[in-house]
């Protein structure tokens, strides 16, 4: 069964980028209609302000809120600017509801598939505009092939402006090595496993060794006193970072994706715990309902029975 999942996955990451797919997609009513229907389990709608009624209901509840508007690897500066101004719009509306979100991006969304200045220039623009409205930014982590990108401009921007984070893998094993620079800049780290398959070589696969990592960079970057988002869904690592009692600090939180384990965090939410619920809407749907069904398999059947639901 394992192996039939790991094939559905690999599927599922192949055809989640495939543009071809995407188009039939979008131009097959039906089909259209059938998956977005699997998707609302995830994304708060296609458009910005259906994702900020959803992060609005969500403080109402008591959760912290991340936001983010789905896309990566924008292949021209025209598109990367339609984006830029899209999370501009996402930071002000959020704003004007008195949100006080992270809003999460991806830099390849935004000009670094094909121009690492413009990405920095636009991620630069997102954090001045997060700044003066109150809110904070996060940068999200993306293939192996781009994380040397992706820490320049971070380090960069975080060396001078106090309200922008990051998001770590703890499945790559360059992490050990990259941390203590991270630690020595001030943006709040999200502590993630790592979405993307990569070679082992690269990073570790599912397993208990990664679980044990996670937990040992998790405690170097809580003794640091260092902002610290643990973003996960594994009931193993949140049972221990409970245990150690990491989410006693003001500068811990958990974070999980929204749609994912809804009962679990609701029963952290109850026990006191702070949690953030990461939101996402747009039309690139189809890419982040592979992503979630990629991750974890059994969500097809799930994902099928929203679908047949009338
Ligand atoms: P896993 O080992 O994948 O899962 C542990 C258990 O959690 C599973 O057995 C299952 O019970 C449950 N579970 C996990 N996923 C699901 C699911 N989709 N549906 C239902 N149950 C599930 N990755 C990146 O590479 N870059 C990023 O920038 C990034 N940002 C993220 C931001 C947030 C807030 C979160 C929560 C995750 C982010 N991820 C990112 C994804 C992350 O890397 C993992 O792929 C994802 O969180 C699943 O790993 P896990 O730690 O939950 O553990």
């Amino acid at each position: 069964i394992l192996s039939d999942e790991q094939k559905a996955a690999d599927v599922l990451r192949t055809i989640a980028r495939d543009p071809d797919m995407k188009d039939f997609v979008m131009r097959t009513p039906w089909l259209y209609r059938i998956l977005y229907s699997a998707a609302k389990r995830y994304v708060a709608g296609e458009q910005g302000s259906e994702a900020v009624r959803a992060a609005v209901r969500l403080r109402e509840l008591g959760y912290r809120q991340s936001l983010e508007f789905i896309g990566e690897n924008t292949a021209d500066a025209e598109e990367c600017r339609r984006a830029t101004d899209e999370f501009l719009a996402l930071i002000k509306e959020s704003s004007q509801q008195g949100l006080s979100a992270d809003i999460c991006f991806d830099l390849s969304h935004i000009g670094l598939l094909f121009d690492e200045k413009l990405a920095l220039e636009n991620a630069e623009e997102l954090a001045r505009c997060a700044k003066e409205h109150g809110q904070y930014v996060m940068i999200s982590m993306e293939e192996s092939a781009k994380t040397s990108a992706i820490y320049r401009v971070y380090e960069q921007l975080a060396s001078r402006m106090h309200n922008i984070g990051i998001t770590v893998q703890s499945h790559l094993h360059r992490t050990i090595d990259d941390l203590p620079r991270l630690l020595a800049l001030p943006g709040k780290i999200r502590l993630v496993k790592g979405a993307f398959k990569e070679a082992p070589e690269v990073a570790l696969p599912r397993s208990a060794e990664l679980r044990e990592r996670y937990l040992s960079l998790a405690e170097q970057i809580v003794r640091a006193g260092h902002p610290l988002s643990i973003a996960t869904h594994d009931d193993q690592i949140v049972k221990a970072v409970l245990e150690r009692g990491y989410l006693g600090d003001a500068y811990v939180e958990l974070e999980m994706l929204f749609g994912v384990r809804e009962e679990a965090a609701r029963a952290l939410l109850e026990g006191g715990i702070p949690i953030r619920l990461y939101v996402t809407y747009g039309t690139e749907w189809y890419l982040y309902l592979c992503h979630r069904l990629a991750e974890h398999p059994p969500n097809l059947y799930r994902a099928l029975a929203d679908m047949l639901e009338p």
